[in-house]
């Protein structure tokens, strides 16, 4: 018999650099592609899949373009990028068999629909592929607590945060060899080490809704589709 995925609902925080692969900006179309046969297998499989995506590879409200702006106008410009990126990962999905549908934050009807909870979750049943843009919709926030957020509000029963290293490590495993990583941790230790997995609101939130989070590689192969199997596969992070 097939096994059967041990999570039923996902919610996948991709950060914006995430599509950018090697390139020093934007969307990298093979990167984009890779990525999005990560999320078809699983999908396929029957796992439901929600996706929230950041903009740092377009614009970021506290860095780069922005210094010297009004920082709330800055920030919108953040939103704004999320939804381009949520737009070209959409794309690249329905073009890969998936069907996928964009839901922003902010008015924004012409481009893409509103987010609508009841909406995503009819989505997510039919096996629609999600994708979350503008992030909670407010400036002053960040995209991964846009993935806290929504992922506690559709009721996912983890938090995937996809970075470049596969998982948290007891130091810089490219500075440290003697690096290890957690196969998991508690939220409190994780605090107390100082570990930086998501930002404050985001970790605070996850921690408050007992909504786990698994940090692990999206550029490994395979990865996404482990960690859903309930493989030994990043670090989870539980109450
Ligand atoms: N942003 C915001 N509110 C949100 C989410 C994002 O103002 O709820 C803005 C913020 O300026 C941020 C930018 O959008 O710098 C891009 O998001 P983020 O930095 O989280 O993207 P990532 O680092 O994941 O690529």
């Amino acid at each position: 018999t097939k096994a059967k995925p041990a999570h039923k609902r996902i919610l996948l925080k991709l950060s914006g650099e995430a599509l950018m692969g090697d390139d020093a900006f934007g969307i990298n179309r093979a990167t984009i592609e890779r990525i999005v046969g990560e999320i078809a297998e699983v999908t396929h499989m029957g796992v439901q899949v929600a996706v929230v995506i950041g903009g740092g590879n377009i614009f970021r409200g506290v860095a780069g373009g922005s210094v010297g702006m009004d920082r709330a106008t800055a920030d919108y410009m953040g939103m704004l990028a999320t939804v381009m990126n949520a737009l070209a990962l959409a794309d690249a999905m329905n073009k890969n068999g998936l069907t996928a549908r964009v839901m922003s934050a902010i008015a924004i009807e012409q481009v893409v629909e509103p987010y609508v909870r009841p909406k995503a979750l009819q989505y997510l049943e039919e096996g629609k592929v999600v994708v979350f843009a503008a992030g909670t919709g407010n400036p002053f926030f960040t995209t991964d607590t846009a993935a806290a957020l929504r992922g506690a509000e559709i009721g996912a029963e983890l938090v995937l945060k996809a970075t470049k290293v596969d998982g948290v490590y007891t130091a810089d495993p490219h500075k440290d060899p003697s690096a290890t990583r957690y196969a998991h941790i508690t939220f409190d230790e994780a605090m107390s080490r100082n570990l930086g997995i998501m930002d404050a609101t985001a970790f605070a939130l996850c921690r408050d809704q007992k909504l786990p989070i698994k940090v692990f590689s999206i550029f490994k192969p395979g990865a996404l589709k482990n960690v859903v199997m309930g493989g030994d596969e990043g670090t989870l992070v539980h109450v």
